[in-house]
């Protein structure tokens, strides 16, 4: 809601005053928001990063970079996350935070879909031509699971790069997997049926229906990093340590795998490991890197293990 001033005469600026509300409203959830004077320079900013978005998806510069999981069974990485980055030429580095939901919000998130899709299954290639044989995750953002031919599109980037559906792994939050139940259940089923793997991520932060996430086809839980930053070592009974243990125990009764995300210590990965998790994710192990960086982990890793 914008309501005419003395600064808001023409239509034009009273519309952009009107979207800025607007994203405040969303990021709320579902509600509604005023425009607050003095919040035009936000809304500009906004409109430019919009627009430079758009650029950088077409100029090919946003770069995906690459975060390893641990399987705690065998000390190895198994499979990696990939994770948008853009690089602001004046700005720097912009919170995939912000820029995701920028997105999301103008559109454009189909693009940065494809885009990261494009370059992970190209990335993820080229890592399988040099033995490398580790499965790869990337996210799909709520709109994208709604989008009627994301299936299609999908099969079709595998079928381009002649990547096998079981070396890929979907992570959709708890959030954007509850929010149309009849029709994301089928289109996850379709996924699923190219033999892609499918993530719950951010896991026990939405509002779960276990009855619900029974009938999704899920192959692993991912336990948000916000509650495993509540375990520590000696921390048998914090609330956070009550509910990652709660949330190992459901996935074990509905036989998925469980994935911790966020680990920045050793006390929580032996916490983790102690409770039968069995896959990790966090700086403790490697930040998210980039694609020469990961394949150089990851072909250390290889010599490492055809040696011993
Ligand atoms: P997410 O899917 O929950 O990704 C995990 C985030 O946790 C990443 O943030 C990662 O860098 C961060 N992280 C991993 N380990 C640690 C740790 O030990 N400590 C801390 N403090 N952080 C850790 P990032 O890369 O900033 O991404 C933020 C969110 O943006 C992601 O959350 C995801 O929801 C979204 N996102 C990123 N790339 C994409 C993409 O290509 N598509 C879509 N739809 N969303 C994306
Ligand atoms: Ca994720
Ligand atoms: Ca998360």
């Amino acid at each position: 809601i914008a309501l005419v001033g003395p600064q808001e005469q023409d239509f034009d600026t009273l519309a952009r005053c009107a979207d800025i509300a607007m994203y405040r409203a969303k990021r709320r959830g579902n509600s509604y928001a005023f425009y607050v004077p003095g919040e035009a320079g936000e809304v500009t900013s906004r409109f430019a990063l919009e627009g430079e978005l758009r650029k950088a998806l077409a100029d090919g510069t946003i770069e995906v970079y690459y975060q390893p999981r641990i399987n705690l069974e065998t000390g190895r990485y198994d499979s990696v996350e990939a994770l948008a980055r853009w690089h602001h030429p004046e700005q720097g580095a912009i919170s995939p935070g912000i820029f995701v939901a920028i997105a999301e919000e103008s559109g454009q998130v189909g693009a940065l879909g494809r885009h990261v899709m494009e370059v992970a299954c190209r990335d993820l290639v080229a890592w399988r031509k040099r033995g490398i044989a580790v499965r790869m995750a990337v996210n799909l953002s709520v709109f994208e699971l709604q989008d009627p031919d994301i299936v299609l599109r999908i099969a079709r980037t595998l079928q381009h790069h002649r990547v096998d559906g079981s070396w890929l792994e979907i992570e959709v939050t708890e959030s954007a997997a509850m929010s149309d139940p009849e029709a994301n259940v089928a289109t996850l089923e379709q996924l699923k049926a190219l033999g892609i793997d499918l993530a719950i991520d951010d896991f026990g932060t939405g509002y779960s229906s276990l009855s619900y996430l029974k009938r999704l086809p899920a192959d692993f839980l991912k336990i948000d990093r916000s509650f495993v930053d509540g375990v520590t070592q000696d921390d048998g009974r914090s609330i956070d340590a009550d509910i990652v243990r709660a949330i190992i125990a459901l996935a074990q009764s509905l036989e998925l795998q469980v994935i911790a995300e966020g680990i920045e210590e050793a006390g929580q990965e032996q916490f983790l490991r102690r409770h039968g998790c069995q896959l990790a994710q966090g700086f403790y192990y490697c930040k998210p890197q980039p694609e020469a960086a990961m394949l150089a982990i990851l072909e250390a890793q290889l010599e490492a293990g055809s040696a011993g």
